[in-house]
């Protein structure tokens, strides 16, 4: 049976309770055991889906097309595990689920009330995630307090007793504030979240603190007396420059090793962490760097492009070079230029994307690197607008749009896919998840990933348009990845560029930083070329 390590935030959000969670998960792994990670959602949105950007970040999508919290692409990224709709839980797919059920008579006429219906069915599903596993991690979102998080909170406390004692372990993360004016951190907003904690039943076992400022012993003995902790559980995490760094300033700390001696798991093995090590090297000190527009509409929200800055990065690390984003919000393109606002990248990226704001100065974007030979990456939307610039400029079609920014286009070189047409819904309903895609051989592609068959994941609407692939590809812009089992196009590229290449899928997804993307490496190798 799995073991459960519960981490719930107190005083603010933000505190970095998903990297914690991650990097957990990453030192018991590398200490041999099997790990999953869950991240709990107290909101009533069934899943991260629907939301947009600029509240929420980006929207992370695991292979069978769970639209998740950004989280989830942290902890896959740490623990480099593929995660499911399963590691995802939130009010509204646990409201959902026990409705449809009461709607089908499945609790025979009883009264079905948060506790036990809501709170049995959200431990089932922490029960069911931990098969197989030796660790489950399981990150309650929001902050110790919120309204809607209490179910969630109950439903840990009660954990305790259904899987006993010695197989769950409450890990709280809280701020222990810096005040300038006193010139001192103070410790009360953690006295009071740890005591609404232990008001509904939870008594945490660590505190992980969050400080800009270094704690004392004698701070960390009066937050262990207040808070019924043992002082060596008063775990200090300051900031660090990188999230990199974390999992191995948190195992310097030794909290995976407290970890386990409250899980009685075997904690004498020391993980072997050579490769982070070299990872926060390489992000630190690279000797060379280079500049990558980041062409999009949300660049305002520091999370809307989190996986493709990410993957970046990763690239980054596998060439050693430094990686600096010039974030560029698309409509400032079409009022001040291409040129002002691409003097001097080494690349761009067009990244993915919904609606027609900002489209022209995407297209005036990949005009001028096409144009002007500077490497292009185009991703899911970005892919699409290449296919559009090149109809337009390349082949002569002067209408060529996607039905997506002008329903009425006149040449709809990327069109909606057949199965969304007239959908009424919003949720679940687009291309979501992992699908084959076979690389035509000799392409760019193809020598990026270096095999024939890749597996990618999509969220998408629209398509490029078949009709119109002969006269794309008879003008040069070549298709080099189509989906296995059924026409449609997800990869083009343009021979004889240095790197312009856009896939209509989020390969963003699946880097990691010991393992970057084959076309995030690709195409930052191409950047770096005349460094
Ligand atoms: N809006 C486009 C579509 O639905 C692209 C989606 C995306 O970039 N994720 O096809």
């Amino acid at each position: 049976m799995a073991k459960y390590v519960f981490i719930t935030g107190g005083v603010v959000s933000s505190l970095g309770k998903g990297i914690t969670a991650a990097s957990l998960g990453t030192l018991l792994k590398k200490r041999g055991f099997k790990v999953s990670i869950i991240k709990v959602d107290p909101y009533l949105n069934v899943d991260a889906g629907t939301m947009n950007p600029f509240q929420h970040g980006e929207v992370f999508v695991t292979d069978d097309g769970a639209e998740t919290d950004l989280d989830l692409g942290h902890y896959e990224r740490f623990i480099d595990e593929p995660l499911s709709d399963q590691n995802t839980v939130t009010t509204g797919k646990i409201y959902s689920g026990v409705i449809e059920k009461e709607r089908c008579g499945a609790y025979l006429g009883g009264t079905v009330q948060v506790i036990p219906h809501i709170t049995n069915d959200i431990q089932e599903r922490l029960t069911k995630a931990g098969e197989g596993q030796d660790v489950v991690i399981i990150e309650i979102g929001g902050t110790v307090g919120d309204i809607e998080g209490l179910p969630f909170l109950e439903a840990i406390r009660q954990m305790a007793s259904r899987v006993g004692p010695e197989n769950a372990v409450y890990c709280h993360v809280t701020l222990i504030p810096w005040l300038e004016a006193a010139r001192e951190l103070k410790t009360k907003p953690t006295q009071h979240s740890v005591q609404e904690l232990r008001r509904i039943g939870i008594l945490p076992n660590i505190l992980v603190c969050r400080t800009s400022h270094p704690m004392d012993e004698g701070m960390k003995n009066k937050i262990a007396l207040f808070c019924t902790v043992p002082p060596g559980a008063v775990i200090e995490v300051p900031d660090e420059p990188t999230i990199y760094q974390v999992p191995l300033s948190l195992h310097q700390r030794n909290l995976d090793g407290l970890i386990l001696k409250y899980l009685s798991l075997p904690f004498e093995k020391e993980p072997d962490l050579s490769d982070w090590r070299l990872v926060v090297d390489r992000f630190m000190n690279a000797p060379r760097a280079v500049e990558i527009a980041l062409v999009g509409k949300y660049v305002q929200h520091k999370d809307a492009y989190l996986s493709v800055v990410e993957a970046l990065y990763h690239a980054g690390i596998s060439h050693n070079v430094k990686i600096k984003v010039r974030s560029v919000e698309s409509a400032d393109v079409e009022t001040q230029g291409v040129e002002a606002m691409l003097n001097g990248v080494n690349g761009v990226l067009i990244p993915g994307g919904f609606g027609s704001r900002g489209i022209e100065g995407k297209i005036a974007t990949i005009r001028h690197a096409r144009e002007n030979k500077i490497p292009l990456l185009g991703i899911c939307l970005g892919m699409q607008m290449m296919v559009v610039e090149y109809a337009r400029n390349v082949c002569g079609l002067a209408g060529a749009h996607s039905q997506e920014m002008d329903p009425a286009t006149v040449h709809p070189v990327i069109h909606l896919m057949e199965e969304q047409v007239g959908l009424a819904r919003m949720g679940g309903t687009m291309r979501l998840g992992a699908y084959e895609c076979a690389l035509t051989p000799g392409s760019a592609a193809a020598r990026a990933y270096g095999v024939e068959r890749v597996s990618e994941r999509h969220r998408h609407r629209y398509e490029f348009n078949n009709t119109y692939r002969r006269r794309l590809e008879d003008a040069g812009l070549k298709v080099s990845g189509v989906c296995v089992g059924r026409d449609l196009v997800e990869i083009v590229e343009l021979p004889g560029h240095p790197w312009f290449l856009g896939g209509q899928f989020h390969a963003e997804l699946k880097s990691r930083p010991v393992r970057p993307h084959p076309l995030f490496a690709a195409f930052v190798g191409a950047t770096a070329q005349n460094l």
